[in-house]
């Protein structure tokens, strides 16, 4: 079933739980993530970068893709298909006009003003269509970044009261990729930022992260978690090893599938993991 998700994160802010978002490559990743949630009976969201979307041959290709997937594996649980970082008011038009079902619209790298007029703009044109809205005010920095950027608690409400956005991704110490060394997370900001906000918050970054500071930061009101570098680490050592010692195959579809079993067993414990299981 194919959802915004509006009342999916009001209801994980408001139980102290976090939705995880997967970003999906390829057809093969997002069946391997539609089968795995749909056992595990819980909503995600698939994430889809601007770069992914043009890999996998544009914004129809992909939303007809997930859409057909559901239908054929027949999927229960609440999917929605929602661009990661979209870049632009077109961007995130193409997306919601191809199917999409949520959108983060990213304008952190320019000022506040100019951000909080672009955001209005996706804003109002995604209320029409009944689309939800993620927007980020930062930016989070990737990991080659020397210096970690954190939110200032007024922007941050200017920001969300401003915009009328249904979920926030405010830079508080995570970033995009692998960690060096320990994730710098402000806990007190998240905590500030939620109790003044009142809206569901969105971790970016989310691979690598130890558990106990995931837990930490969906105690301060974190309900959004992203994941893409680590499916993509566990995947690849999947299909290296296999690789290595399966020396004689050479049928795409069999080399894919060596890494789909360790992105089962990573969607499995993030999901625990962010429903405080564990
Ligand atoms: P990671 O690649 O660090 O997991 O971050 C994913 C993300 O935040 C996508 O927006």
């Amino acid at each position: 079933m194919l959802v915004n998700m509006i009342d999916i994160l009001n209801q994980a802010s408001d139980n102290k739980y976090a939705i995880a978002q997967f970003n999906i490559n390829n057809l093969e990743w997002t069946r391997f993530i539609l089968e795995e949630v749909n056992i595990l009976g819980v909503p995600a969201i698939l994430g889809v970068s601007e770069s992914a979307i043009e890999y996998m041959g544009g914004y129809e290709t992909v939303a007809n893709m997930v859409r057909n997937l559901i239908k054929y594996l027949n999927v229960r649980v609440p999917i929605s298909i929602h661009l990661d970082h979209g870049s632009s008011f077109d961007s995130c038009k193409s997306a919601i006009d191809a199917g999409f079902t949520s959108v983060m619209i990213d304008y952190s790298r320019y000022d506040l003003e100019t951000n909080i007029s672009e955001t209005k703009r996706v804003v109002e044109y995604a209320k029409e269509k009944n689309i939800s809205v993620e927007a980020e005010l930062g930016p989070i920095n990737t990991n080659e970044s020397v210096d970690i950027s954190y939110v200032n608690i007024d922007d941050c409400i200017r920001f969300c009261a401003e915009t009328n956005i249904d979920f926030f991704a405010p830079a508080v110490g995570s970033v995009h990729g692998p960690y060096i060394g320990e994730p710098k997370l402000k806990f007190e900001l998240i905590k500030e930022i939620n109790e003044k906000c009142r809206i569901p918050l969105v971790l970016h970054g989310g691979s690598g992260i130890p558990d106990e500071l995931i837990k930490k930061s969906i105690d301060c009101g974190i309900s959004k978690i992203n994941i893409n570098t680590e499916l993509q680490q566990v995947w690849a050592q999947g299909v290296r090893e296999n690789l290595n010692i399966n020396n004689d195959v050479y049928d795409p579809r069999k080399i894919i599938k060596f890494g789909e079993q360790n992105i089962k067993n990573m969607i499995a414990k993030k999901i625990e993991l962010f429903n405080n299981k564990v």
